[in-house]
């Protein structure tokens, strides 16, 4: 029975995709604060609904427990990875059912769209291969320009000798030309080595921005994201300054999807997008977190001045009338949520990101569209 507990517990871990040392950390700080426990009662039982809606997806598809499948329907019920929850209700709209082979085929192809460690080792074993070649005509050159230096010092020691000045000269020129030669075509192979190399460092550059681009908003993405945040608590700790970070989440934006279709709601995502990228600065930056949540961090504000900021963001977006452009029609109040944190009041900034993440949850049962302090939740 105890091992059945735990081999279920160990699934859900894996479902809701957090490690077990998260999970660990998670149940302490749930356990430890008074006031959160509604809150995490509600969390389990959102979990262990979760939980049986992927096992009902699994049987009613007739598709095998793997991870596979088990992650494909996780993202289509959870609408963590939008690519895949497209494709999936494409083929549940053509065919009513999905087949071990399509849920593959779902996930290879989106993938295949991924910068993966393959293509990536394939574009630096080229450089590689590049830098080898430059090494070896750059020898090549070095080696024959000695070999010149060489010849000419003989010929010049033959002078002495019993040859002709005529027959002199004829060979210096013979062998001033062949050097000529030698070195053009080393010249060429460098040029060309040169445009090789140039194309490949444009490819790789923009495979690193696209691997920190979110392709919807333009923004930069998570990945982009934990760099900055990285960089920022070493700017900041170094100047003593102020870190805080924001987490922002669309309210209802499922029914904004279901209400008006996938493509207006990519719209209202670069929408509110776009409205974050105005305040960013060289000290603010943003960034799609993943579906429709974005996360903001403020060097030198403290955690009251970056939820004003966020909060006025707030305002803007939720006094606009949006439009529906494929009907014409008005759209509800579009609006989000958010929580901020001080980076510096938590052992990591992981654990910052938790509690932005919190007040974020709470701004959500308090009734949406609005923007709490982590700080003040902690006093509740
Ligand atoms: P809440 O106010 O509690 O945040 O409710 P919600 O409906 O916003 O949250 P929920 O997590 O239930 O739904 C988020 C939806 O966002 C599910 C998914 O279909 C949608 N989504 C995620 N990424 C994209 C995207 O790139 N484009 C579109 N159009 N929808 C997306
Ligand atoms: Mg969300
Ligand atoms: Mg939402």
């Amino acid at each position: 029975m105890n091992a059945q507990i735990g081999f279920t517990r160990r699934i859900a871990n894996w479902a809701k995709g957090l490690s077990a040392d998260e999970m660990q950390s998670l149940s302490v700080e749930a356990s430890s604060r008074e006031g959160s426990r509604n809150g995490s009662s509600r969390e389990i039982e959102r979990r262990r609904q979760l939980y049986e809606d992927v096992g009902s997806f699994l049987f009613a598809h007739d598709l095998d427990i793997t991870p596979v499948n088990f992650g494909l329907a996780l993202d289509y019920l959870t609408g963590n990875d939008h690519e895949i929850e497209k494709a999936v209700c494409a083929i549940l709209k053509e065919r009513g059912q999905i087949t071990n082979v399509l849920a593959e085929k779902i996930i290879t192809e989106r993938h295949s769209k991924e910068l993966t460690v393959d293509g990536l080792s394939r574009m630096l074993t080229s450089v590689e291969e590049n830098l080898d070649r430059f090494h070896l005509l750059a020898t090549e050159s070095r080696t024959s320009a000695s070999s010149y230096g060489e010849a000419l010092q003989a010929q010049v020691s033959e002078i002495e000798s019993d040859h002709s000045p005529e027959q002199l000269v004829s060979a210096l020129v013979d062998l001033t030309r062949s050097m000529v030669d030698k070195t053009r075509q080393i010249e060429a192979e460098m040029r060309e080595n040169q445009k090789k190399t140039n194309a490949l460092q444009q490819s790789l550059e923009s495979a690193r921005k696209a691997a920190e681009q979110d392709h919807l908003t333009g923004l930069p993405n998570r990945r982009a994201f934990e760099v900055f945040l990285k960089e920022e608590v070493k700017a900041a700790s170094a100047k003593g300054e102020a870190l805080s970070v924001a987490f922002c989440d669309i309210d209802h934006f499922k029914h904004i999807n279901d209400t008006h279709g996938h493509d207006t709601g990519d719209r209202v995502l670069r929408f509110v997008g776009s409205l974050f990228a105005r305040i960013s600065s060289e000290k603010c930056h943003v960034a799609r977190h993943g579906g429709e949540e974005f996360v903001l961090l403020f060097r030198g504000k403290s955690v009251s001045e970056a939820c004003e900021i966020v909060d006025q963001t707030r305002a803007d977006l939720a006094a606009r009338n949006l439009v529906d452009r494929n009907s014409g029609e008005r759209m509800a109040q579009v609006s989000f949520s958010g929580g901020v944190a001080d980076v510096f009041n938590y052992p990591t900034p992981r654990d910052a990101l938790k509690a932005a993440d919190r007040a974020l949850y709470l701004a959500k049962e308090h009734g949406r569209n609005r923007v709490y302090m982590a700080a003040a939740i902690t006093e509740d």
